[in-house]
């Protein structure tokens, strides 16, 4: 349903299930006299008809960003949280979050087709996360872009058999939730060293090994699982590959009690001798983390976002106290010390959300390539670094209510934006991604540089 305004009018336009437009609903508030509407009917008949003319032919989704933005979006998330239980206390992700919000047809926007392919509508994807990082805990926020961007861009890019099509269409419907399955035991960040085996068998290969950390693990579906591909007799290659393996044929050997994040379920998995078949891979056999890298290049853009909007509300509720407290005669605000530290905050949220739009709108109209993945591994870097000395800084306001988690939720926004330097790849494997950028420029240091 999308709600728009024409000057005293409140118009709802609901589409039905196939996407066209059915109703039309127009009302009037109380308290609008029949001479004020008299007045204004020339005027408002004229706006409504161009409001159908836009309407008219149109796939609800595909409204001009005019039409569906801001109040529209915010009230579709809110109807799609609405019915979720209180996130205080629970330990799993909640799976009805990813349905409710494909059943409002968000999911099928985030990924509607743009002109340049596979990548959807980033920029919508973008919206989407930061909305949510409004309205739901880090965690729900954190379990949403690992299937809506990371599971999804990967099905994209790479699935491409009538197996990964159909698993693609109820993962897009909400019916099936996936996670990822890379780190294990032995680490994280050197992917390549990874233990977990896939090995031919006649019909098809089994999968064996042990996960440390999968998000979603405890409620998902399917893993989309980073192996190394063994010889027949077991013996590994050293060649990666990304399969999907179902997760009702795994053990869940340990759920982690984690700082922050908890309505995420975090888990350690076991494969033991899992059979799938060879329509299972993604992406070709021997470039398993060059492909995982691809999607998790779209969660990282999706933390970055979330990571800023956490800030944005963090420092709102700051600046609403620095108002509402007095210390030596006057509001905390109207020190100026504190309320430069407060715009110094401002400044750099500014930076990340353009920053962080930017990217949005390069990766929606051209193919991710190193430059960009680059790029927005910079970002992730210092939104996550940011994240944690921003929110801190708002927590500093509140002075000891700010260390209470019974009285603020800034230690809490704290505790949950730390993983954020941690997951999709750590700073220092952000580092190592953007250092590949690293470029001299001779030209320039000759004319310019004399060094004697
Ligand atoms: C809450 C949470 C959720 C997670 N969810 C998932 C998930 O869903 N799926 C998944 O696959 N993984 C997940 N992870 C795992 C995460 O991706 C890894 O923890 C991370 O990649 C680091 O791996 P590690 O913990 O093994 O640390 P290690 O790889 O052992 O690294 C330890 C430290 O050394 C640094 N380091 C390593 N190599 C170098 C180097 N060459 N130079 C400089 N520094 C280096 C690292 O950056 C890190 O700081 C999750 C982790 C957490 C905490």
């Amino acid at each position: 349903m999308i709600h728009g305004r024409v000057e005293y009018a409140e118009l709802t336009f609901v589409p039905d299930p196939a996407g066209q437009l059915v109703r039309f609903v127009v009302t009037l508030p109380d308290g609008v006299s029949p001479d004020q509407v008299e007045k204004q009917r020339s005027r408002q008949r004229s706006e409504l008809g161009e409001l159908r003319r836009i309407l008219e032919g149109h796939d609800p989704w595909d409204l001009p960003d005019s039409v569906l933005t801001g109040e529209d979006l915010s009230a579709l998330v809110s109807s799609a949280v609405s019915s979720l239980p209180d996130f205080e206390g629970i330990t799993r992700f909640p799976r009805d979050l990813i349905q409710n919000l494909a059943e409002a047809g968000l999911i099928e926007r985030r990924w509607r087709q743009r002109s340049a392919g596979i990548a959807g509508d980033v920029e919508f994807g973008i919206l989407l996360s930061d909305e949510l990082a409004r309205q739901v805990p880090a965690g729900a926020c954190i379990g949403y872009s690992l299937h809506t961007e990371t599971v999804l861009s990967l099905l994209h890019r790479f699935g491409d058999n009538e197996f990964l099509t159909q698993l693609r269409a109820e993962a897009m419907a909400g019916r099936k939730i996936g996670c990822i399955a890379a780190s294990e035991y032995t680490g994280g960040s050197d992917l390549s060293a990874i233990k977990t085996l896939a090995t031919q068998v006649d019909d098809g290969w089994v999968i064996s090994g042990r996960k440390k950390f999968v998000s979603l693990g405890a409620v998902a579906d399917f893993a989309i699982t980073l192996c190394q591909i063994a010889e027949p007799l077991g013996e590994p290659t050293g060649r990666t590959a990304l399969i999907v393996v179902p997760l009702d044929e795994t053990v869940v050997v340990a759920e982690h009690d984690k700082l922050g994040t908890h309505c995420l379920d975090t888990v350690a998995i076991e494969f033991d001798h899992v059979l799938v078949p060879d329509d299972a891979f993604l992406g070709r056999k021997g470039l398993g983390v060059l492909s995982l890298n691809y999607g998790l290049t779209f969660e990282r853009l999706a933390i970055a976002s979330q990571v800023t909007r956490g800030c944005e509300l963090a420092l709102s509720m700051a600046v609403e106290h620095a108002e509402r407290r007095r210390q030596f005669g006057k509001a905390l605000r109207d020190h100026q010390y504190l309320r430069f530290r407060m715009a110094e905050q401002l400044a750099e949220i500014y930076t990340l959300k353009s920053a962080v739009s930017d990217l949005a709108r390069e990766v929606a109209h051209s193919p991710m390539n190193r430059g960009l993945m680059s790029r927005i591994a910079g970002v992730k870097l210092v939104a996550a670094r940011a994240g944690e000395r921003l929110i801190s800084e708002s927590m500093q306001v509140f002075g000891g209510a700010g260390y209470l988690l019974s009285e603020t939720p800034l230690g809490q926004f704290w505790n949950d934006v730390r993983v954020a330097r941690i997951g999709a790849g750590t700073d220092e494997m952000m580092l190592s991604i953007v250092s590949e950028m690293l470029a001299g420029e001779t030209e320039l240091y000759d004319r310019l540089v004399r060094i004697s």
